[in-house]
């Protein structure tokens, strides 16, 4: 039996001389109904960016990077329902290297910044739904404040590397978001290139792992996606991260170097932000 409506979503992204390709193989020559059953849909990853989790300091403010636990975990039950698969940050990286295979709507939760809160905000929440995490954490202000962020957000404390070695130990993985925070537009490529390095080693030498993983503080990468590129891959990472964006297929050609994140602040209507095919 043919199903149309499905049919039309797994050929979704399969051009005209593939279906053509795989009808010949099988010796079939309405192509269309072939791909039904032979054409598998590449996994989708929606990479979720988050800041904080929780209430701002008692001397602050309120802004849009802050989600109540609330809101977090309601945006969590979001996925669960529809069936996406919490991601950890080492699967993400095997299969971005061609090792081993992605459920087809995966999710990874990130966490921009490092901070503290997280560890009694977001962790007993991660927890609930078996979530692993990654977290960006930039290695000058490891244990002192986001003064990078200063009149602009509430200064909050930064995890000091025993916390993020408990984030670690409860499976948010810990990575790159440079040294000093600084958007890599204003920086020259000495500088471009400290940052990816010395954010790496402090985090060989506090936490003992390699961190494959850079998020661009501000989403900001510079100028050229080529030059930057081989200056990233230079300084051992498999993978970057922009600052939003929407989800991504893992079978399409993009670089692991600027994969698209969904940004995450309170009120983000998920039904809007990921617009889910029949097929996945
Ligand atoms: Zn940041």
């Amino acid at each position: 039996m043919i199903m149309t409506a499905p049919r039309q979503a797994f050929n979704r992204g399969v051009s005209e001389l593939q279906k053509k390709a795989v009808a010949a193989a099988r010796g079939i020559s309405k192509s269309d109904e072939i791909c039904f059953y032979v054409v598998p849909v590449s996994p989708v990853v929606a990479t979720l960016s988050y800041h904080k989790i929780g209430s701002p300091p008692l001397d602050g403010w309120l802004t849009w990077n802050y989600i109540s636990s609330a809101e977090f975990s309601s945006q969590l039950e979001w996925f669960h329902k529809r069936g996406w698969q919490f991601l950890s940050a080492e699967a993400l990286l095997d299969a971005l290297n061609g090792n081993g295979h992605l459920p087809a709507k995966s999710v990874l939760i990130t966490f921009d910044d490092a901070y503290e809160s997280l560890l009694e905000n977001a962790l007993p929440i991660l927890k609930r739904f078996s979530a692993p995490a990654a977290v960006f954490a930039p290695t000058q202000f490891v244990g002192i404040t986001n003064l990078f962020d200063h009149g602009v957000e509430p200064l909050e404390r930064i995890a000091d590397w025993n916390t993020l070695a408990a984030f670690e130990e409860a499976g948010i993985s810990v990575e790159s978001h440079g040294y000093s925070h600084r958007g890599f537009s204003s920086l020259s490529s000495l500088e471009i290139q400290q940052e990816l390095e010395f954010s790496k080693e402090a985090i060989r030498k506090n936490l003992g792992k390699d961190s494959r993983m850079f998020a661009f503080p501000y989403g900001d990468f510079g100028a050229d996606k080529a030059t930057m590129d081989s200056v990233i891959r230079r300084a051992g990472y498999d993978v970057a991260f922009l600052y939003g964006g929407g989800t991504f297929e893992l079978g399409q050609t993009l670089s692991p170097l600027f994969l698209p994140r969904l940004a995450m602040g309170t009120g983000v209507n998920l039904d809007e932000l990921i617009n889910e095919s029949p097929s996945v």
